[in-house]
């Protein structure tokens, strides 16, 4: 495997230098799961996990290696597991919160060039949702691209093109559908050799059958195979970088799917601007509009300047978003869990093998 068509550099290179002298080499981390990586390197791939020292020396998690990221790695001469020593500095990386310590956060996604921030064409078009995931992506340090899917379902595209034009200034947009085939030469034209691609988008707005259009599978074939799987979307179940025939990587990882939760976050104030405007007359800062003294938006439900059903679904949706992010929580401590098990696992076994 060349490390160009991982995505090596010029950038890596001179960050690497040092390392090599060291007797490190360089590698890239493809798979992450439960704290077991799989690396690419130039002679293959290996299983690795990261070394104590490494470990030790992180001052948060958001130093310890993700899928995408560029490492120096001392591998085992008779195959067993490279020990990651150190993260190369990063391009571009996607974070989110990280479970159990509040402040902390993670890495989910490393050293993505171009990120397609996943639309439909359908019921499921919002400007402002894409100008959050525009914002998300900028953060991020890669270049968004907004992909318009669903193409075959919208009547007018050039208008919902034109939405977007203020939104996401300068942003490429490419209008695609899956069903036709519209608009997928430009999606393929985005892929190069070395080039890493990921995507973002709520569920069901086709990021799965894109991919499989870039990985050059037959989606149809996929769809039948995911309907035998008793366990369902197997594709989607583990974190991955993948390579594309012809040149280029996809990352597919399910924490990219959880950002999808974050941009969401602030959905509420944004959709329900008329209670926010309400809300700051409250009198505490912080008010949830249940019980509080001097709270402005309650006054306003009962002299009929906010609308009763107006009122109930903001609750309903703040309802949704707190269970959602509770859900999370918990779901990313489980993970966690089992994640730092493993690696105890794994680090016993190795002193006992020496
Ligand atoms: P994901 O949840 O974002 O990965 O979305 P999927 O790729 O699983 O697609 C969700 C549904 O939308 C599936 O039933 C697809 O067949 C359908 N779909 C995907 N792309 C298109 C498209 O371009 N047009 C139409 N009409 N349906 C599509
Ligand atoms: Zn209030």
């Amino acid at each position: 495997m060349r490390l160009e068509d991982l995505g090596w550099g010029q950038h890596f290179e001179d960050a690497f230098a040092a390392h090599r002298v060291a007797g490190l080499v360089a590698a890239r981390v493809l798979r992450e799961q439960r704290g077991q990586l799989t690396i690419g390197h130039a002679d293959g791939e290996s299983a690795a996990i990261v070394s104590g020292r490494l470990r030790n020396a992180a001052l948060s998690r958001e130093e310890l290696p993700a899928v995408g990221d560029w490492v120096a790695v001392r591998l085992d001469p008779s195959g067993g597991i490279a020990m990651v020593e150190v993260v190369l500095p990063r391009r571009s990386a996607f974070t989110r919160r990280a479970a159990g310590r509040a402040e902390e956060t993670q890495v989910v996604a490393a050293n993505v060039d171009f990120v397609l921030l996943v639309s439909g064409l359908d019921g499921d078009f919002n400007v402002r949702r894409i100008e959050r995931y525009v914002t998300l992506a900028w953060e991020s340090g890669a270049t968004p691209v907004v992909i318009l899917n669903k193409a075959d379902l919208c009547g007018d595209v050039p208008a919902r093109m034109a939405q977007l034009a203020s939104v996401a200034p300068g942003v490429e947009t490419v209008a695609t559908s899956t069903l036709t085939g519209e608009g997928l030469d430009g999606l393929r034209g985005l892929m190069r050799p070395g080039r890493t691609l990921a995507l973002l988008g709520s569920s069901g707005v086709g990021k799965s059958s894109l991919v499989n259009t870039l990985l050059g599978r037959d989606s149809l074939k996929t769809a039948a195979v995911r309907e035998d799987d008793s366990r369902g979307r197997h594709t989607t179940t583990h974190r991955e970088l993948m390579l594309v025939p012809g040149g280029g990587m996809v990352i597919d990882t399910p924490g990219m799917r959880e950002l999808q939760v974050l941009a969401d976050e602030d959905s509420l104030e944004r959709a329900f601007d008329d209670v926010a405007q309400l809300a700051a007359a409250c009198r505490f800062r912080d008010c949830t509009h249940e019980a509080e003294p001097g709270c402005a938006v309650r006054a306003a439900v009962e002299d009929g300047r906010l609308a009763p059903d107006r009122w109930e679904s903001f609750l309903k949706l703040r309802r949704e978003l707190s269970y959602l992010a509770r859900k999370q929580d918990r779901h990313l401590e489980a993970v966690e869990k089992a994640r730092w098990k493993n690696i105890a696992k794994d680090i016993r076994r190795l002193y006992k093998e020496r």
